[in-house]
């Protein structure tokens, strides 16, 4: 049957200015690097994507690996904008990348002008797309002169392949010089994506002072750490968990954090919410973040995770609490 989406799809969800861009964000944005590939449910991740639209989610990450198999994510959206979405096409922000390892030899791999160029093209064909929204560089590549990367970045967007430039795990430092190669090609680097969440917040460290100053948005992923900042994990690994397949995310490293994670639960219930919805709501109060890019294997996921929107004010207490369940052993 064809899709139709839900006329009240805009209602709820904030959409938040990227950067000092003209492009606006949903606050939550669903990403597909798990649950969308071939070993997945296509009938699974198309419940989830579609649902997602209907909630007001309108921008979807991908990168050209994404799977696994690398690819089958982008391939199986692709179906999805095709038997689904078409009609909603401009409603929607698509993003690729490029710059793991995607096939083999020097060429499929890192930062190279043949690289990000030869790896749009092949991703398009996957999305039956002639143009994303989003391309960026997925990671820094120390060998390459950053001039080659950006004017790689720089020409996606002038060849029509892209709208918009953006890079991806760049430290603070080439962050800047990369939004000022940019800046001089004439195509300003759109948005930052970087790993944040109460786990991991290494780009406190200097990378949101650049991205402010540079008036670049910032999307922030794994912001519920693959999972652990859920209740998922508190009474051990599921079977149906991500953690069971020990890939990204490891079974030791579930239970090292846990101390931790159930000093945030207890936090959370006091808050009268999940401990996902206070995860996202943590990354969203810091005023660079456009976007928080979440993962979700289920419908039920995605919509206790949209609850985060509900609740997002923290009182000094609650983040002076929250310190103190970090430091916990
Ligand atoms: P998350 O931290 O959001 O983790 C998502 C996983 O957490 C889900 O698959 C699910 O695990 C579990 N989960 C989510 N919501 C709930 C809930 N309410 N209750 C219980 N469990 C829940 O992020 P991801 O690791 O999935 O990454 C998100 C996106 O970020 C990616 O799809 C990608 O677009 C982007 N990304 C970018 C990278 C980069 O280098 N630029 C690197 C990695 C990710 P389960 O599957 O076990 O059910």
């Amino acid at each position: 049957m064809t899709f139709a989406s839900s006329s009240s799809r805009y209602e709820a969800m904030p959409y938040v200015r990227c950067g000092r861009s003209g492009l606006k964000l949903p606050g939550i944005s669903l990403g597909l690097w798990q649950n969308f590939g071939d070993v997945n449910s296509y009938a699974t991740g198309r419940e989830v994507v579609l649902r997602a639209f209907d909630l007001g989610i309108t921008h979807f990450d991908l990168a050209n690996n994404y799977g696994p198999p690398p690819g089958s994510a982008e391939r199986n959206f692709g179906r999805m904008l095709r038997e689904d979405l078409r009609a909603y096409r401009d409603e929607l922000v698509v993003s690729t990348k490029a710059g793991y390892v995607m096939w083999p030899g020097p060429y499929g791999d890192w930062g190279s002008r043949k690289s990000l160029l030869n790896s749009l093209d092949q991703s398009l064909e996957r999305l039956g797309l002639e143009a994303v929204d989003i391309f960026y560089s997925h990671r820094f590549d120390p060998e390459t002169p950053l001039e080659e990367t950006m004017g790689a970045l720089d020409t996606a967007v002038r060849s029509g392949k892209a709208l918009y430039a953006g890079i991806s795990n760049y430290p603070a430092e080439q962050t800047r010089r990369a939004a000022a190669i940019l800046k001089q090609l004439g195509t300003p680097c759109l948005i930052h994506q970087a790993r944040y969440n109460l786990l991991d917040r290494w780009i406190e460290e200097g990378l949101t002072d650049v991205i402010a100053e540079e008036g670049v948005g910032c999307i922030v992923f794994q912001p519920l750490a693959q999972g652990q900042l859920t209740a998922r994990y508190l009474q051990g690994i599921p079977a149906d968990s991500r953690a069971t397949r020990e890939w990204f995310l490891k079974t030791a490293q579930i239970h090292q954090n846990l101390p931790k994670v159930r000093a945030l639960n207890a936090i959370a219930e006091r808050r009268g919410q999940s401990l996902a919805e206070m995860a996202l709501a943590w990354v969203l109060r810091q005023p660079v973040v456009t976007s928080a890019l979440i993962g979700a294997s289920s419908t039920a996921q995605l919509e206790q995770n949209l609850k985060a929107l509900n609740r997002l004010e923290f009182a000094p207490e609650e983040l002076a609490r929250i310190e103190e369940a970090l430091s916990a052993q």
